[in-house]
Order: structure tokens, then sequence, then C-alpha cells
């Protein structure tokens, strides 16, 4: 499976503000957008003054960056959801996010399941969940509204759930999903809408690139 393989602080960095990459590390003073507030490479500092002149097609793409990144999709796994979301009906940005937010590694992350989305991917694909008491190892898989997840029955034992919870037990979960994380478990009330999705994107933008 095709991944990212650049260091993820680094794509913060690059939109310059927080992308919640990496889990509790984000919400720390280590998070590099706190100690390295500026854009990579050598003309970092500089590269802040170019985006004070930007283009209408350059916020476009910065925005589409930006959410693709969030999700952590290779452009060609994020065009489909785009030409998806395009044969939906209602409005193209709204259900685009949507479709994001139904992809089974975000469901796990923000069921609080996981520390990260990358972190929720990894676990799915190494099949710790299931879906519906059926083993499911996509984590493009799309969630349904009454779809119940847990974690495999010979996985609850790990070490990696115990920590998470220790340390946050407090994260929120959004109103389309209950989660019950003392039974490494969480169900799908319904399809989200776009006042669920706080993600920072102004998806109109997007849309505008792809129609360009
Ligand atoms: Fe982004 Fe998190 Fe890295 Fe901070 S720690 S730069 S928010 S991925």
């Amino acid at each position: 499976m095709a991944r990212h393989i650049e260091p993820v602080c680094r794509l913060c960095r690059r939109e310059g503000e927080k992308l919640f990459l990496k889990g509790a590390r984000c919400l720390s003073p280590k998070c590099a957008i706190e100690k390295r507030g500026y854009f990579p490479g050598q003309h970092g500092p500089n590269a802040k003054m170019r985006r004070a002149k930007a283009s209408d097609y350059q916020m476009q793409l910065r925005e589409k960056q930006k959410l693709r990144r969030i999700y952590g999709l290779l452009e060609s796994q994020f065009r489909r959801y785009f030409r998806q979301a395009l044969k939906a009906r209602g409005v193209t940005g709204a259900q685009l996010l949507v479709l994001l937010e139904r992809r089974l590694d975000n469901v796990v992350y923000r069921a609080g399941l996981a520390a990260s989305r990358s972190a929720a991917r990894q676990l799915v694909t190494h099949a710790h969940f299931y879906v519906n008491g059926h083993p499911v190892d996509i984590p493009s898989y799309l969630v349904r509204p009454g779809d119940t997840i847990t974690v495999r029955e010979t996985s609850r034992g790990q070490a990696y759930w115990k920590q998470w919870l220790e340390e946050r037990n407090d994260v929120p979960t959004p109103r389309w999903l209950s989660a019950d994380r003392a039974n490494l478990s969480a169900t799908v009330q319904a399809l989200p809408t776009r006042e669920d999705i706080e993600v920072p994107i102004k998806e109109q933008l997007v849309v505008e690139f792809y129609s360009r």
C-alpha cells in the first residue's frame, strides 16, 4: 500500500498550522509548530512572506493539500473521493468531507480508539478491528449508521490501548458516534453533517481547485 514517507511534522509546517497528525505529541510543547513555527527548508521564514501574496490558485491548492494531508491520503485516492462527492446529492464540498469522515480509520480515531489517524490506519490494516462482528482490515471502508466497531477479542490486552486510554481518556466523541472506550467499541449513530466535522478547511476552495 502506497503511503507518505515524509516526516509528518514537515507537512504541518508546510501548511503553516497544526494538522494534528501525531496524536498526543501535537498537544505537547514538543510539537514542531510550537518549536519551529516557520516553513521547512532553508528559506522557511521568507516563504511566509510569499504566502501573503498567494494567488487564487495557490490558496485552492494549499487548501486541497491540507485536507488531503489531514486524512493521510495520496492524490489519486483523494481524487477518487472528489469524483464520488461530485456524484452525490448535496453540496460537493460537504459531501467530500462526509465521505472522508466515514472512513474506518477516521472513525477509529474520532471514537478515541487510536491516538491519530495514521495510528488508526495501522491498527486497522493489522486486522485489530471488527465491524458488526466481521473482521475488516481496509482503512477506507465507509461506515454506515448502525455499524458497530470493536477491537478484536485477542487484541484487547495489548499495551497500546491501555496506555493510550490512560493518557487520553477524555477525548471528546463527535455526536454522530457513540464510544464505549472501556469496552473498546464504538457505534455509528448517524452520518456526520458538515457541522459535525471539525476540520479547519474551506472546502469550497478544494472544489474550485478540481473544477478549474
Ligand atoms: Fe503537526 Fe502534530 Fe507534528 Fe505538531 S506534533 S507539527 S501538530 S504533526
